[in-house]
């Protein structure tokens, strides 16, 4: 497709000449590879995928240096689920699937959700919405900066305390905590409590100390880590994330996720391929970094402030309401996001873009009308 010709992957429901910066997704389109990978399979989707579900388990475990037993022989299901169930990964359709089993799992029988304000709030959305008043959502505000006010939401846990999440790097913020912050609110909370991180951009970070927490997921009984093949790998339209946890930690979740029957025929192949193309790895990395260190750079020009950014996307304040802006924006097409499904009125959070879609959104900002 043609973004006012220059050449672009638009992707499904997004009509032609449309600046997308407003989900957070991968610009550059999936790794050709992936997608020639997920077309041949197509053909043989009449079959259920439950081998080669278990193949990508096992990539995805390497990939981490993470052991997983191989089952007795892949032509017995009964062994091919059982080997899957112990794996150290669980995998969903897309890394919501998981953050949402994890509101049931550990808030059916009531109490808190502590997260981060303005943060993603996924799972004490979707506790709030599947269990009602039965559940307490615990917002704890940002620190100046706009991080994760890690002091402020350990003071914040409760006995009630079920679960305190960080989102890193934080959507809308960008904003990243570094491990040994992460790792002292850990140490912090009681062990029967579950510190969820959300590393849907973790791939996208620069700043110095600032890793994953996969570690901490595979040494502690009560940490659990999410990722996603969305943002980096460009796939969010096929649906795959996965998470590491303790065994204890995996056996609550389990009862709440699909599993094996939930992972389909496409997204396996196309994942598997993505995760083998390091060049297009490398360059979904480069070109948000690009457009991210040009929003950084710019956006004052045009009387915004941005939040400094380890993520595909850029924060910033506005003067005044952030609702001309948009609308002002969304009038040549180019979509951001702001405004009150977006949680503070006076900022804007603009996804990075390919550099002519990059291009595109100066020149409408500049534009007088
Ligand atoms: N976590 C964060 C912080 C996100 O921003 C998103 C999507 O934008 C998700 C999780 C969900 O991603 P998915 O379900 O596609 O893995």
């Amino acid at each position: 497709a043609e973004v006012r010709g220059v050449s672009s992957v638009q992707g499904v429901g997004v009509p032609p000449g449309t600046v997308r910066l407003l989900y957070n997704e991968n610009p550059l389109g999936p790794s050709p590879l992936a997608l020639k990978a997920a077309s041949e399979v197509l053909s043989g989707c009449n079959r259920y995928p439950m081998a080669t579900v278990f193949a990508l388990l096992e990539r995805i475990c390497a990939l981490h240096g993470l052991g997983l037993a191989s089952p007795a022989g892949t032509a017995d299901l009964g062994a091919l689920f059982e080997a899957f169930e112990a794996s150290p990964v669980l995998l969903g359709a897309g890394s919501s699937e998981i953050l949402q089993a994890v509101a049931l799992a550990w808030g059916l029988d009531g109490g808190e959700f502590v997260e981060a304000s303005p943060g993603y709030g996924a799972v004490g959305a979707a506790a709030q919405e599947m269990l009602g008043a039965r559940v307490r959502r615990v917002a704890v505000p940002l620190t100046p900066e706009y991080r994760h006010d890690t002091q402020a939401m350990a003071k914040a846990v409760t006995p009630k305390t079920r679960v305190v999440v960080v989102t890193n790097p934080n959507n809308p913020t960008g904003t990243a905590l570094n491990l040994a912050e992460i790792t002292r609110l850990a140490d912090r909370l009681d062990p029967k409590m579950l510190l969820v991180v959300d590393e849907a951009y973790i791939d996208f970070t620069e700043a110095p100390g600032v890793m994953s927490a996969l570690g901490l997921a595979a040494s502690r009984s009560n940490v659990l880590v999410t990722r996603t093949f969305s943002k980096i790998h460009g796939l969010a339209g096929l649906r795959l994330g996965y998470a590491v946890a303790s065994a204890p930690v995996r056996e609550r979740l389990r009862p709440y996720l699909l599993g094996m029957l939930g992972i389909n025929t496409a997204v396996v192949a196309a994942a598997a391929a993505s995760l083998a193309d390091a060049d297009y790895l490398i360059r979904s990395r480069q070109v948000a970094l690009a457009a991210r260190g040009q929003l950084l750079a710019r956006l004052p020009e045009f009387g915004l402030k941005p939040v400094p950014s380890d993520a595909p996307f850029v924060w910033a304040k506005v003067k005044g309401d952030c609702g001309p802006l948009v609308q002002k924006l969304a009038r040549a097409d180019v979509q951001i996001a702001g405004g009150q499904r977006w949680q503070l009125p006076g900022y804007v959070r603009i996804s990075t873009g390919l550099p002519a879609e990059m291009d595109m959104l100066f020149a409408t900002l500049a534009a007088k009308v």
